[in-house]
């Protein structure tokens, strides 16, 4: 952890024994974050309503008239990128998580916390929707510290909260909305707002429910999510490293710290205590303090700063994103053994999970042989056992199949006609398989003998099944 050597002593390490957010009484400390302006901050903005449009578009957008996304975490029905996944796909789905918590981790180790400020749906929300539209109508810092000193029978309080409160509720209902429509379907949630509420009870008070969940975390919990709730944000102390880049304040340029002006000593450093990277950040932390666990990543402070540098004509970046040993003007490494480590697994994740995507078939078919049925011995000197088969089509067509044994012996005897499975259902049916008589039918034990059967669609292989025949 970078921990500026200079810092005052009145300062010391105590920060880092309590939450910026909870003062000593246990009582919650609200920001006022001043509003950010810059390079950064500019780009963010842009990054957000890409990142934002993307996900309330997210369940309107079809491939071939379904859903692009699809979390249907009820009926265990999940759609990704137009293809949908079954609970019998689950190793697949498995391996794709597993992937995305390593690329995580991989991501964090070189580039320290940026998903959380700048790709994370809750800093996107707070930051570039409930923030912004609260500068539009409370004003910037100081006047919303001011507001929030009135009391609630001042009329110029009491009309800005209700406006606050109408708009963060209906932003809030439109979010839970869009959540709920990447869990039962667009269709669904489009219903519901269409017909009465009794046709769909559990639907809305699902939906009342998290609009109320939104509203309490952008109204009033907000940063606290990052700080108290979420594990990745916990998990950074083992995640980065002397090498890793993230948002840190340069301590061998900046200290001794003085205020700028005529009494400023000579041999100061370039910071000049103005406060301004603190009065931006978000989680109201010191960055000067060195990294902690409230950072986000947000980068508000990095423009606050280099504003200031350039006031004061001094090169920008005392605040900037840069390694530990960077900072200390040691060179950083960027192959070291854990990133070697974390890439190779990566590597070998995406690989596995591209072949288990590239090898997936259109149906999971199981065949048992029919429970308590004993091989029958038939006059012509055959055997034959029952077996009883469940097709699942995965796929959004209706999938007529024939099921073929791999032999040059035995047979296959569909009993009534070939399974026709509508999409995204399944069937059962059932066949004899007979082999010539392998023992006389007078014996007490029974043998096995592996056999495989072809599932085919209009002659095309879909997979193949192995199951035991019984003599
Ligand atoms: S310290 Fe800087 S980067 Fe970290 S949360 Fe605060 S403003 Fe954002
Ligand atoms: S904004 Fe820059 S100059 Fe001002 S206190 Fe922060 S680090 Fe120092």
């Amino acid at each position: 952890m970078i921990n500026a050597p200079n810092i005052p002593a009145h300062e010391g390490p105590s920060f880092r024994d309590s939450l910026t957010s909870i003062d000593s009484k246990g009582q919650r400390v609200f920001f006022y974050p001043k509003r950010p302006n810059g390079r950064y901050y500019n780009r963010r903005i842009w990054l957000s309503y890409a990142l934002m449009g993307l996900m309330f578009a997210g369940p309107l957008l079809r491939v071939n008239g379904h859903p692009l996304m699809l979390f249907n975490i009820l009926e265990r029905k999940f759609i990704l990128f137009g293809v949908a996944f079954w609970p019998q796909d689950f190793k697949i789905l498995f391996v794709g998580f597993i992937t995305l918590v390593v690329g995580i981790v991989l991501f964090t180790a070189v580039k320290g916390r940026l998903f959380c400020g700048w790709i994370c749906p809750q800093t996107i929300f707070m930051e570039m929707l409930f923030r912004r539209l609260e500068y539009v109508i409370d004003g910037d810092r100081s006047a919303q510290r001011k507001l929030a000193s009135l009391p609630w029978s001042n009329p110029i309080k009491l009309r800005k909260r209700t406006l606050k409160f109408v708009l963060f509720f209906a932003l809030s209902s439109i979010i839970a909305h869009t959540f709920l429509a990447y869990i039962l379907g667009s269709e669904r949630v489009w219903s519901l707002v269409n017909h009465p509420i009794s046709d769909n009870p559990g639907v809305f008070l699902s939906l009342i429910l998290f609009t109320f969940i939104f509203f309490g975390v952008f109204w009033w919990f907000r940063e606290q999510v990052c700080t108290i709730v979420c594990p990745y944000g916990r998990l950074q102390g083992v995640l980065l490293d002397p090498n890793t880049t993230q948002v840190a304040y340069d301590f061998v340029r900046g200290e001794p710290r003085g205020k700028h002006g005529r009494e400023r000593q000579k041999g100061m450093g370039d910071c000049i205590d103005c406060a301004q990277c603190v009065e931006v950040c978000p989680t109201g932390i010191d960055i000067r303090n060195g990294s902690q666990l409230e950072c986000v990543h947000c980068t508000a402070c990095i423009d606050a700063c280099d504003a200031i540098m350039d006031a004061i004509d001094k090169p920008r970046g005392l605040v900037r994103i840069e390694s530990e040993l960077g900072i200390g003007r040691q060179e950083s490494r960027f192959w070291r053994p854990r990133i070697i480590l974390y890439t190779l697994l990566f590597g070998v994740l995406t690989g596995s999970f591209g072949y288990l995507l590239v090898s997936r078939t259109k149906t999971e078919t199981s065949i048992l042989r029919a429970r308590g049925q004993a091989p029958q011995h038939l006059p012509d000197g055959r055997t034959g056992n029952l077996f009883m088969v469940k097709s699942i089509n995965k796929t959004f067509q209706e999938l007529p199949v024939e099921f073929q044994l791999v032999s040059k012996t035995g047979s296959l005897d569909m009993i009534g006609h070939s399974l026709i499975i509508p999409p995204q259902g399944y069937r059962e049916g059932a066949f004899f398989i007979y082999f010539p008589s392998e023992s006389t039918p007078l014996r007490k034990t029974f043998q096995s003998k592996p056999i495989t059967i072809e599932v085919r669609s209009g002659g095309q292989l879909l997979e193949r099944v192995h199951t035991q025949f019984q003599f």
